[in-house]
């Protein structure tokens, strides 16, 4: 592939003005890990490498890593990343570091922080001391944000800031959490790993610059450049050995590069486009070389890194399904004083994400949320998300919509009602369906059966008694399938989801 020499050019006015930042090529990488930082990440390794000799990784087990997750907004709650983007950005992680026998998973709930400076200006004073207030000291901190400072047009996605004065943490921009590369590349640096093209940071490649072949010595005049045979493989560049030369060549794409650009050997390099702690822009997919996993493996054993090493196992539970929604009913109508929006239980998940559109985005871990400040006349749509602390690679209910209206009926649970059961469920065809009822008063109540899509089959009327009684629901019309059985009184409703076989 042909260098692009716009951006080359580009680059010669636009790295040097901010040469604390690397910088991002092409559109699509990456990160802002400053030189000091990048040399302490660096020494890190190195000194993990010789504290460490007698290291043998484990093999054939996954060590799980706890993340906390900071979503900022601005100070009025605006502009916040969505927490479906969060558990996407994490699926998105677990999905690159799982070959590698690493998996993260959610620390605590989803931590929200209001801070205008820290959402646009992370690396000020005041987001710094904000951020040391809100850090945990179990966890690996990563704040998603929205803008990184950088300089002229390009941009910043990500930065991990190293562990000097109470620090030690990620920001990744919003926009950013979807590139399959972008966390996974800041974690290899949490865990060590430098840039393969480590001394170029501040000055790519350039022939007229550099020479061809190239010197000896890195640009930032210290750092030994890395050479095809391996000869200084374990103190030049970024100390990793199966990682080939790279002196931050900008690259439109992640084609072949074939420049003909030689070492110091004269040896002519080809450098691992698709490394994800390199640059190289718009790889179908990225990876970490086997040594370079090792590395992160001997710093998550070390003692700097015990803190996100605790060695428990969150729930291993796989969540299977999506949530079947209960209320409000797929086109029905109800109050809008008070409604709830409830959902069958999904086995695995251990919290919900209920969106409802027009209206924002809740977490619960029970199957269910009221809401009391709906508008009358209104169409709502929403939906359900199930996930737990390692489980987010899931997918949303199907949507349903329903139409808010002025009748004192709301969809609340009927308050007085201690408990219910619809048995037997499933139920086969033709059989006694019986609700059994316990409530701590007597309520008239109409109950309804619905199929599936909201359609009403039938209303029976009946009066429950205080303390214990049971209704006979007739069911000899109902073919093999799905319905709802709902309980309607002016008190509230509730529904159940019966299987009939
Ligand atoms: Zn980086």
């Amino acid at each position: 592939m042909k260098r692009n020499l716009l951006i080359a050019t580009v680059l010669a006015f636009t790295v040097f003005a901010f040469p604390a930042m690397a910088q991002n090529f092409g559109g699509s990488h990456v990160c802002g890990l400053n030189g000091a930082d990048a040399a302490m990440v660096k020494e890190q390794m190195m000194a993990n490498r010789a504290e460490m000799r007698d290291f043998v990784r484990k093999r054939g087990a996954i060590t799980y890593v706890p993340v906390r997750l900071h979503l900022v907004a601005d100070n009025n709650g605006g502009n916040r990343v969505s927490e479906r983007a969060a558990l996407d950005m994490m699926c998105i992680l677990n999905d690159f570091y799982l070959v590698h026998e690493i998996q993260f998973y959610l620390s605590g709930s989803f931590n929200y922080i209001d801070h205008s400076v820290l959402l646009d200006n992370p690396t000020s004073g005041d987001a710094y001391s904000k951020m040391v207030e809100e850090k945990v000291d179990n966890a690996i901190n990563v704040f998603i944000n929205r803008f990184i400072q950088s300089s002229g047009s390009l941009s910043v996605l990500a930065y991990y800031q190293p562990p000097v004065d109470q620090a030690d943490w990620i920001v990744i921009t919003k926009n950013s959490v979807y590139g399959s590369n972008v966390l996974a590349h800041e974690m290899g640096h949490f865990f060590s790993l430098s840039h393969p093209f480590f001394g170029w940071a501040s000055e790519p490649y350039n022939e007229s610059l550099h020479g061809n072949p190239v010197g000896n010595i890195a640009p930032d005049n210290v750092t030994e450049n890395d050479r095809m045979d391996q000869s200084n493989c374990m103190i030049a560049a970024d100390g990793i050995c199966d990682t080939p030369p790279d002196f931050l060549f900008v690259a439109p794409d992640c084609g072949e590069f074939t420049e003909g650009i030689m070492d110091f050997n004269s040896e002519v390099i080809d450098p691992m486009e698709d490394n994800v702690m390199g640059y190289f822009p718009n790889c179908a997919s990225y990876k970490l070389t086997p040594d370079q996993a090792d590395a992160v493996h001997m710093s998550l054993e070390s003692d700097a890194r015990d803190y996100v090493n605790p060695g428990s196992t969150p729930s291993l539970e796989e969540i299977a399904s999506v949530p079947f929604l209960l209320t409000p009913l797929n086109g029905s109508t109800v109050g809008y004083t008070s409604v709830y929006f409830s959902w069958q239980e999904v086995p695995g998940a251990t919290r919900y994400l209920l969106e409802i559109d027009d209206v924002g985005t809740f977490v619960t871990s029970f199957p269910g949320k009221t809401l009391t400040n709906l508008e009358e006349n209104v169409t709502y749509n929403w939906k359900v998300r199930p996930f737990s602390s390692l489980k987010t690679c899931t997918i949303f209910s199907q949507q349903f919509s329903f139409t808010t209206n002025d009748s004192p009926i709301s969809t609340t649970e009927i308050a007085s009602v201690e408990n219910w059961l619809v048995r037997p469920n499933p139920i086969a065809k033709n059989n006694k369906l019986v609700i059994e009822m316990n409530s701590n008063e007597a309520f008239d109540a109409e109950i309804k059966v619905y199929t599936l899509t909201g359609q009403l089959l039938s209303t029976t009327n009946n009066t429950f008694v205080q303390g214990a009684s049971t209704f006979e629901v007739t069911t000899n019309d109902l073919n093999t399938g799905m319905y709802i059985i709902s309980v309607q009184s002016g008190k509230g409703v509730m529904n159940q989801k019966i299987v009939v076989r």
